[in-house]
């Protein structure tokens, strides 16, 4: 049994100073009837509670450490950026480095906006598309998230699926009706929302990889029929990879199915575990975007030179291949990330327990359904249940899983070949478990 005295000591006080005792909700482990074990520090692919308990960690602070945590070059260049000064409300040349970093990787990104959130990304590109194409209305998907911003707090994933509240009072009635919500997958619905409603659609908003109901996958030709029908009726498609960016493949979602979308919002891992997001693309519709343009948006702290450093180490250490042409990082990441796939897979069907196991490069995810899970009302009826006795079974066992069914885990380069094996070893006892109950 773990030993979690003072996390609960420290999870009691924090409850009488942050609602729910945390600063974002699922953090409160309250989904899993666990006390969170508070955090003190980490490195690589472990992580340390303030109990002395050791996790290997497949949370990753919800995908930004792909290169692991406290990597040696991103502190030395933290160390070093923080001599310099931590912010200065001016332009840097850190700025245009991570940039063009950005933009090698996605060149469907021509001009691009640093901000401090994938929250401000999707809520800034949205209201660049509203201003760009003098339309109101948005379609978003039914179990995405895309952050907190009024009008994506709609039917939305992540911690709202996970408390079963999908929708947010305090979104004004008026805010929510300029937002249409399709099911997932589903292009009969797409394609009929598209035609009744399509002219007067600023955008489509998709997780082109879905990683906020638990990870789903587009079907055969979905991302492809999104762009079909945008150009049609002159909507953009905005491709929020702030999950899936530098996961789903290097190049994100957009690259692995070979769709170009016309407006793109990264986060997490160009940020290095630092406050960093962005939103770009299509030139002429970026140059809408204020002081080139006259769409308003700004930040204090956006393209803080701490943030854009880690940014940029981590950008650098996950692009660059070996000189002597050996692994590429990326590559490494997704195979990895197969042998935890494929074994899970395996053990639960040794077990006898009904698992749907979902994989896109670096991003996992794991069902206890025995049906296929394609959108949000198939991810749902999964067993939370079970997803229970897993999830604190493994964390019994020193592995740290995100705690619901409605996220997805990430691998790190930092996961080492023992890291895994005890992952597996520990999957077969949790799933033995699960059999049981
Ligand atoms: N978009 C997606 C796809 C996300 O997964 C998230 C957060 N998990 C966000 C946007 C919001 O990002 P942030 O939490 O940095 O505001």
């Amino acid at each position: 049994m773990l030993k979690l005295d003072k996390s609960k000591a420290a999870f009691e006080e924090a409850k009488t100073l942050m609602p729910g005792g945390v600063n974002s909700p699922v953090r409160s482990f309250r989904s899993v009837d666990c006390n969170p074990p508070f955090i003190a520090h980490a490195k690589g692919s472990h992580i340390f509670d303030i109990d002395g308990n050791e996790y290997i960690d497949y949370v990753g602070s919800w995908g930004p450490m792909v290169v692991g945590h406290a990597h040696p070059r991103v502190v030395k260049a933290l160390q070093e950026a923080a001599e310099r000064g931590t912010s200065y409300g001016a332009p840097t040349l850190l700025e245009t480095e991570l940039a063009k970093l950005v933009m090698e990787v996605y060149p469907s990104i021509q001009v691009v906006r640093m901000v401090n959130s994938g929250t401000e990304a999707t809520m800034s590109a949205l209201r660049l598309a509203r201003g760009y194409t003098h339309r109101d209305k948005i379609v978003k998907f039914i179990g995405c998230y895309h952050g907190h911003s009024d009008s994506l707090l709609v039917k939305a994933g992540s911690g709202l699926a996970t408390f079963g509240v999908p929708d947010s009072p305090g979104v004004t009635a008026g805010v929510a009706a300029d937002t249409i919500t399709v099911p997932y997958n589903d292009f009969d619905a797409i394609t009929k929302v598209m035609k009744e409603h399509g002219d007067g659609i600023a955008a489509v908003i998709v997780e082109p990889v879905a990683g906020n109901m638990g990870l789903v996958l587009p079907k055969q030709g979905y991302l492809d029929k999104l762009r079909e029908l945008t150009e049609e009726h002159g909507s953009l498609l905005i491709f929020d990879e702030v999950m899936c960016g530098f996961r789903a493949s290097l190049g994100g979602a957009q690259a692995a199915y070979g769709i170009t979308p016309d407006l793109t919002c990264l986060g997490k891992i160009i940020g290095g575990g630092l406050p960093v997001a962005a939103y770009g693309g299509r030139r002429d519709i970026m140059n809408c975007v204020s002081p080139a343009g006259p769409v308003y948006q700004a930040g204090t702290l956006s393209g803080n030179p701490l943030a854009m450093t880690a940014g940029i180490e981590t950008l650098k250490i996950l692009t660059e291949q070996s000189e002597d042409g050996g692994p590429d990082y990326s590559r490494e990441l997704t195979i990895k990330t197969k042998k935890l796939v494929l074994g899970f897979a395996d053990i639960a069907k040794k077990a006898g327990v009904p698992v749907q196991v979902h994989q896109a490069g670096s991003m996992f995810g794991m069902f206890f359904n025995e049906n296929e899970v394609y959108d949000y009302d198939t991810s749902a009826a999964s067993d939370q249940e079970a997803f229970k006795v897993w999830f604190i079974n493994m964390l019994e066992q020193g592995i740290y899983l995100a705690p619901s069914q409605f996220e997805t885990i990430f691998m790190s380069g930092a996961h080492t070949e023992e890291d895994l094996d005890k992952t597996l070893a520990a999957a077969e006892k949790a799933m033995a478990a699960v059999a049981e109950y």
